[in-house]
């Protein structure tokens, strides 16, 4: 495997370091994790810069360009101390395209290029977390029309969202898991904001849905095929969360490194004494191993292979082995690093969600462990 990048991919690493330059984007990403707030600037000018359009067919303007790119984008924006966690969203055009009906399609696509929030699947509920399937959000048919009810939470981005696609089973049979395209203004729907250790630029809601109405056409792929369609994401989406992970911390790393040949105590650079460097020697291998992964992941799905296990391995070990890294790097920036207001904090903060969000460790064990004794069945 050659896991060096063509020129077109090397055009896009360096549109977005020019993006990432041009202003500090440093002080703007603080200001909208303080607030909570989705950096809508940001991911506009990403958006402009073609970021949204990677992973989408050329039917529909995309450059079709492949998980390579994607890995190679997301590394330069981590390294760069940007917050890839908020464009988890953007890879849901390709979603909506394969699965959404007409108009679905119609709604979602009219909100590429802008930089907004679209959609996000509302699955978990406070009684289903990992065994997702003993959910218990229904639908029932009555006089033509579909009514929904049930409890939603730890749903990401909903707080602003124009579109959920919320999982539910048949209220009569209690079987066939069927997804509905659900417009998050209709009455019947409340929300509860819920605050986060991490991740706080994007939101995350508990979900209540009392007798929503909605038509026949609003079901989102096939009836009782929601469950294969959710999997059917999960690799490519843990993949993601492993790219976001490796970038932050590569930035994390950088800014230590850059720290080290700086900071001097006991009349030298911190950099020259030796338990420092053991500490870099550690952060090395890490960053080493989870980009050999993330790349080998990335290049596996761009040839049609199952990734099932090392999306799994990647998003363990990376969500781990970042968390690590940024650990180290905040010890060798010592005060600077706990106090005041480095962005390393933030990055220590959004990484240890990422061992529970899509998909919890203990999850990523079962999978991975699954597909590796699969092959010697
Ligand atoms: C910030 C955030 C954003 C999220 N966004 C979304 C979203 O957009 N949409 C959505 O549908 N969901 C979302 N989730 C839900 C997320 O996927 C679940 O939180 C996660 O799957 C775990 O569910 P749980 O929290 O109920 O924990 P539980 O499933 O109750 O697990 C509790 C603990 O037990 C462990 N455990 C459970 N079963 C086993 C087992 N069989 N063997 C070993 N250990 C086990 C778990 O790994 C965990 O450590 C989000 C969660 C968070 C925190």
């Amino acid at each position: 495997m050659d896991f060096r990048l063509n020129d077109e991919q090397e055009l896009l690493v360096k549109g977005i370091s020019e993006l990432m330059a041009r202003e500090n984007w440093e002080s703007y990403f603080a200001e909208c994790d303080a607030n909570s707030r989705y950096p809508e600037r940001f991911v506009k000018e990403l958006a402009d810069l073609g970021i949204d359009s990677l992973l989408l067919p050329e039917e529909y303007d995309g450059f079709n360009a492949g998980a390579v790119a994607v890995a190679a984008a997301w590394e330069e924006l981590g390294r760069l101390g940007a917050p890839t966690y908020v464009l988890y969203q953007l890879t849901g055009f390709n979603t909506i395209l394969k699965y959404g009906t007409e108009e679905q399609i119609k709604k979602i696509m009219a909100l590429h290029g802008t930089g907004k929030q679209m959609w996000n699947s509302a699955i978990t509920e406070p009684g289903a977390g990992s065994d997702v399937g003993s959910l218990q959000t229904t639908y029932v048919r009555k006089d033509g029309k579909v009514y929904l009810n049930g409890h939603k939470t730890f749903i990401t981005s909903s707080a602003y969202v124009p579109y959920l696609v919320v999982m539910s089973k048949d209220a009569e049979t209690g079987t066939k898991y069927t997804e509905w395209f659900v417009d998050m203004s209709k009455p019947g729907i409340k929300k509860e904001k819920l605050t986060k250790l991490g991740l706080k630029m994007d939101s995350c809601c508990e979900i209540y849905f009392d007798n929503v109405e909605l038509e026949e056409k609003d079901m989102f792929g096939t009836e009782g095929n929601g469950f294969n369609r959710v999997k059917e994401e999960f690799d490519f989406e843990r993949f993601l969360v492993a790219c976001c992970n490796y970038g932050t911390a590569f930035c994390a790393f950088e800014d230590a490194a850059k720290y080290a040949n700086q900071r001097e105590q006991f009349g030298q650079k911190i950099g020259r004494y030796q338990l420092i460097q053991e500490k870099f020697c550690n952060m090395s291998i890490k960053l080493t191993n989870m980009r050999n992964m993330i790349y080998e992941t990335a290049w596996k799905y761009d040839n049609g292979q199952r990734i099932t296990g090392n999306a799994a391995m990647c998003k363990y070990y990376c969500a781990n082995a970042a968390f690590e890294v940024v650990d180290d790097a905040m010890q060798v920036l010592g005060g600077y690093g706990v106090a005041g207001d480095h962005r390393i904090c933030r990055f220590w903060r959004d990484l240890r969600v990422d061992r529970v969000s899509g998909g919890t460790d203990e999850m990523q064990i079962l999978t991975a462990g699954r597909e590796a004794l699969k092959k010697y069945r």
